[in-house]
């Protein structure tokens, strides 16, 4: 049987450390523990022909959100010794989660929950703050010699007394909810499946709104914290952006896919929403003409973009590395003693709901 490990990870190239144990080059940081578990491994950040040529007899495919190397059914059927997935990260959509359960294959596919949320939930209230305080535009203007303050005044605010939405209150969305409360806002609400307990919600102060129209009406900020699935996949759309406060921002740390990139483009272009920010793009890298790359608010900027970097920073790189060990020594004593709640699927069956083909709104 195979002992091969394909780790698809980012590059290091000329910016590697050996802290930056993401890197394809530093292979999490686990090259000799692999070894001392007698498996071989190819560390790679190359996404096409690398794959193809070793994923054909890999036991074991550890991948990352951040450079996703898309496992669509092709690779799957290719893989003909695969027995394990590992998503060094959170989000585990790069792969197709319902072909491998439809395949009756009993391929196992797991992630670190919780690795990274801490990191994502601050960037997305940097993103925030960036976007209402013009902040961006007013960083790149110090780069000429205008002193024009009423050029970025005429479009920042504060965060207190604003309206914070959040579509998907999980691990990050909560934790967003609760990094926000010192910044006294009007009113933090959030729409998800599940209400949350009363004693999480208590403590944010937080109101469920049942109907996203309702919520995204209500807001002067929305922030996207669901997974991508069947029912979030353009689901920030022409539609649900018409119902949007005029002047709205949104911020999506989520996954670019949830949003549809030309109608959020249009929404900025029309001034209905007022600045959108995120660094989760699909596919990643985008084309050079994806519309976000240039997209900007009837003032000309707005933006607060970034590549697929905010749960991928030295302290989110050790908890997932750390992550990614524990599940493969799960793995390879046999004990598969993994956590509950970074099964996404076990031989090949959902444990999780939150993927799925019947994920759909309820
Ligand atoms: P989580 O703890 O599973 O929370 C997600 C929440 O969203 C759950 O409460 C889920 O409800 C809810 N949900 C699912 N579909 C929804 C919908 N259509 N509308 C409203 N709520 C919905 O996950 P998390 O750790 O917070 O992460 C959320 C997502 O963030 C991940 O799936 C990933 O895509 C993304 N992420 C991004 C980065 C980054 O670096 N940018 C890092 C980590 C994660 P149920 O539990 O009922 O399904």
């Amino acid at each position: 049987m195979s002992k091969k490990i394909l780790s698809v990870l980012f590059k290091g190239g000329e910016y590697n450390t050996p802290k930056l144990l993401g890197s394809a080059e530093n292979a999490l940081g686990l090259k000799k523990f692999f070894e001392e578990n007698g498996r071989s491994l190819v560390s790679t950040s190359d996404k096409g022909s690398t794959i193809d040529e070793h994923i054909k007899d890999a036991e074991i495919v550890i991948s990352t959100p951040f450079n996703p190397v898309y496992i669509d059914q092709k690779r799957i059927e290719s893989a003909k010794n695969l027995k394990l997935l590992v998503t060094a990260g959170v989000g585990s959509d790069h792969i197709d989660l319902d072909y491998i359960q439809k395949s009756g294959r009993k391929i196992s596919v797991l992630e670190v929950t919780g690795s990274n949320t801490t990191s994502v939930a601050e960037h997305a209230v940097l993103t925030i703050l960036s976007l209402i305080k013009n902040f961006i535009p007013a960083h790149e203007s110090i780069k000429g010699d205008n002193w024009d303050i009423a050029r970025i005044s005429r479009d920042a605010y504060d965060l207190e007394g604003k309206t914070i939405a959040t579509i998907g209150a999980g691990r990050i969305g909560y934790k967003i909810l609760e990094r926000l409360v010192p910044f006294k806002p009007k009113e933090l609400l959030y729409y998800d499946y599940q209400p949350l307990s009363e004693e999480l919600r208590s403590k944010v102060n937080a109101t469920r709104i049942d109907s996203i129209e309702e919520l995204v009406s209500k807001a002067d900020i929305v922030t996207v914290n669901a997974p991508l699935h069947s029912g979030t996949k353009g689901l920030i759309n022409k539609e649900l952006l018409s119902k949007f406060k005029d002047g709205a921002y949104l911020v999506n740390t989520a996954r670019g896919a949830i949003a549809v990139p030309e109608d959020v483009a249009a929404a900025l272009k029309s001034g209905k929403l007022s600045g959108y920010g995120g660094d989760v793009w699909y596919p990643q890298p985008p084309p050079a003409n994806h519309p976000w790359r240039t997209m900007s608010n009837v003032y000309g900027d707005g933006n607060a973009m970034t590549p697929h970097i905010s749960g991928s920073n030295l302290d989110a790189q050790a908890r997932y590395s750390l992550g990614v060990k524990n599940i493969l020594t799960s793995y390879f004593t046999g004990k598969l003693d993994y956590r509950p709640q970074d099964i996404i699927l076990l031989d090949g069956q959902y444990v999780t709901k939150a993927y799925g083909a019947d994920k759909v709104k309820k």
